[in-house]
């Protein structure tokens, strides 16, 4: 379905204000967990040439899968000690925040002109990045009583948006559309090459589904 302009604006205001959040959390945490030292320098130049890599990834993960406040995470680091240096950071810094933002919409996050081409594809038709379904089709099996899920009202109408490797994040090149059972089942935790037998067998289903209508 066509987004409004007004609609549009609003959802790519969101998506870079979470792509802005989520980048820096990545960061702090990847260049904080790197030293041992408790006076970090991170010149905003570092900042805008970090790429997130595999393995940053990793870090962050266990980070966030941490089940004990007080769990060591190398070079004396804990769980507690890290969210609270990345909170300081976030006081101490106030006012460079702003040349964070500016340095992230320009090097880290997807334009706004890319992000309208994902909804505005050189094919006229949308289709998920990983199964393939069409919006038509999807729409077809709506209306054949052919989609099952109960959370219709509020997700699988319209294709959502994902990040196709988890580690990028929201950086340019790194996004594309899908229909909300790809995503429900992609998570986080696949990659969009490890995905693609998953991907695979549910467009074999929509196959199925969509001869029976
Ligand atoms: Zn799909």
């Amino acid at each position: 379905m066509p987004l409004t302009s007004t609609t549009f604006a609003k959802r790519y205001a969101q998506l870079r204000q979470r792509s802005f959040e989520r980048h820096m959390d990545l960061y702090l945490t990847v260049r904080f967990l790197q030293q041992d030292s408790r006076t970090w320098a991170l010149p905003l130049l570092d900042y805008q040439d970090y790429v997130s890599s595999v393995t940053d990834w990793a870090y962050y993960r266990r980070t966030h899968q941490a089940r004990e406040w007080m769990e060591p995470l190398g070079n004396k680091w804990t769980v507690q000690s890290l969210d609270s240096a990345i909170r300081a950071w976030w006081v101490d810094n106030a006012a460079a925040v702003p040349n964070y933002r500016a340095v992230h919409k320009q090097k880290h996050c997807v334009s706004q002109a890319e992000f309208h081409l994902l909804f505005n594809p050189p094919s006229a038709e949308l289709a998920c990045a990983y199964c393939r379904i069409k919006e038509t089709e999807l729409l077809a099996l709506v209306k054949a009583n052919q989609i099952f899920t109960k959370r219709l009202r509020n997700r699988g109408m319209s294709f959502e948006v994902d990040c196709r490797k988890p580690e990028l994040g929201y950086s340019p090149g790194n996004l594309c559309l899908c229909c909300y059972w790809c995503n429900n089942a992609k998570t986080d935790e696949f990659s969009d090459t490890e995905f693609e037998p998953v991907a695979h067998a549910l467009s074999q289903i929509w196959k199925q589904r969509l001869t029976k209508q």
